[in-house]
């Protein structure tokens, strides 16, 4: 006999992002010239204003335990960012720090969940919010958002989904894996729904907030729904916007009573983000915006080089995402076919595990994100490179018969 896992364990995949670039590691291991276009991460540097303020902090011996819910010089930062960037204003007990998003994600569903709780989330989704629920106990509500709907939630889709069960709405936009953003007038229309439906938090994921293109603009829900405030947790992260996802601080805003019940949670299992992180941060939210915009233009430039190499190819359709730094192209008219290699394309999976295997390019099915036949191509890479992947794709796609 073994020692046992335990039974919430079962039925837990590692989620496709992380399995597509396990298989892409292995491959480059063995010495193929492997692109890895599957994970959502910047390829550019943290800025240098945000390492020195790490650094400055770790000489000064700011190396012990950290406020459980942030120093004082961070959440003031994040307080000001708040009011001035998204017209929200947060008391200083009203905001906590964690280790980055995902944290905050745990804390607040761990902090809120009943079992048979139910979470609706619109699909196409970033893959951890459904794996988190389930993993807490509540059970996912997958909402299908499809791209004749620039991939939306529409208002008339959430009154179909909200049952008596229903505890929270999870929102993001820009959208990670679609890049959709939510107009105001469709996070308008979906107030109206939660205004009469008061037992509903409200997860506002806004980490790709900075990265919004074609001069759309990005509106907080809390700043458009000031009689909602109470329910909403405005969430957000160093992550994207500053290039800093390897040094894992996200924040959040909320009503007083959620962010304490996080906190205590938060207490007895990490004691908090990093504290040379927290001075990292703090520094990129005070000092940073050049280098922000400076990498918003790089992503642009390259979303439109990407939307059009993509429209070009035989049997997939590209429409143009407004945000974050993904594009999230059809390919129903690959699905039946051949590859070069004899490989049948039954589904968006089969055509990424192709893929990969034949021009050493990685992406991620559509399937692992809720919607399908689709893949999330992530275009956070060099310009040479992601030509480079274009190019094998377009060849790939031309060979199929
Ligand atoms: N939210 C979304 C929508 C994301 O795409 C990601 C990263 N893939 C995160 C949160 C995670 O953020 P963090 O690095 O702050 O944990």
């Amino acid at each position: 006999m073994e020692p046992a896992l335990a039974s919430r364990m079962s039925g837990f995949e590692t989620p496709a992002t992380i399995a597509m670039s396990m298989r892409a590691r292995v491959l480059k291991a063995e010495g193929k010239n492997v692109i890895s276009l599957a994970l959502g991460q910047p390829d550019f540097l943290t800025p240098k204003i945000a390492i020195e303020g790490g650094y400055q902090a770790a000489l000064e011996g700011k190396t012990k335990y950290p406020p459980i819910d942030g120093f004082l010089s961070l959440k003031k930062a994040i307080q000001k960012k708040f009011k001035e960037e998204n017209g929200v204003d947060y008391a200083l007990d009203e905001i906590m720090v964690a280790n980055g998003v995902k944290q905050i994600l745990f804390n607040a569903l761990m902090a809120t969940l009943d079992p048979e709780d139910e979470v609706i989330i619109p699909a196409p989704y970033w893959t951890s919010y459904p794996i988190m629920v389930r993993f807490l106990g509540g059970n996912p509500v997958h909402v299908v958002c499809p791209e004749k709907d620039n991939f939306v939630l529409k208002a008339r889709q959430l009154k179909a989904a909200i049952t008596p069960k229903t505890k929270w709405l999870i929102l993001n936009s820009p959208s990670n894996p679609t890049g959709a953003v939510w107009t105001k007038e469709d996070l308008l229309a979906l107030v109206e729904v939660l205004r009469i439906n008061p037992q509903i938090w409200i997860f506002s994921d806004e980490i790709y907030e900075h990265l919004i293109f074609d001069g759309q603009r990005h509106h907080s829900l809390a700043a458009l729904a000031p009689e909602l405030k109470d329910r909403i947790l405005t969430v957000n992260g160093v992550s994207k916007t500053f290039a800093m996802p390897g040094w894992r601080i996200g924040y959040a805003g909320g009503v007083k009573r959620l962010i304490r019940a996080m906190l205590k949670i938060q207490s007895n299992s990490t004691s908090g983000a990093c504290s040379v992180s927290q001075a990292a941060a703090t520094a990129a939210l005070q000092y940073a915006q050049k280098e922000v915009e400076s990498m918003k233009l790089a992503y642009d430039r390259r979303r439109k080089k990407m939307t059009a190499a993509f429209s070009a190819m035989n049997g997939i359709s590209c429409n143009i995402p407004q945000g974050a730094f993904y594009i999230y192209p059809g390919i129903a008219g690959c699905i039946g076919k051949k590859t070069a290699q004899g490989r049948l394309i039954a589904n968006d999976q089969d055509f990424a595990e192709a893929l990969l295997e034949e021009t050493y390019v990685a992406v991620v099915p559509g399937s692992a994100f809720g919607l399908s036949p689709y893949l999330r191509i992530a275009y956070a890479a060099d310009d040479v490179v992601l030509e480079e992947a274009c190019q094998r794709i377009s060849q790939f796609v031309q060979e199929l018969s």
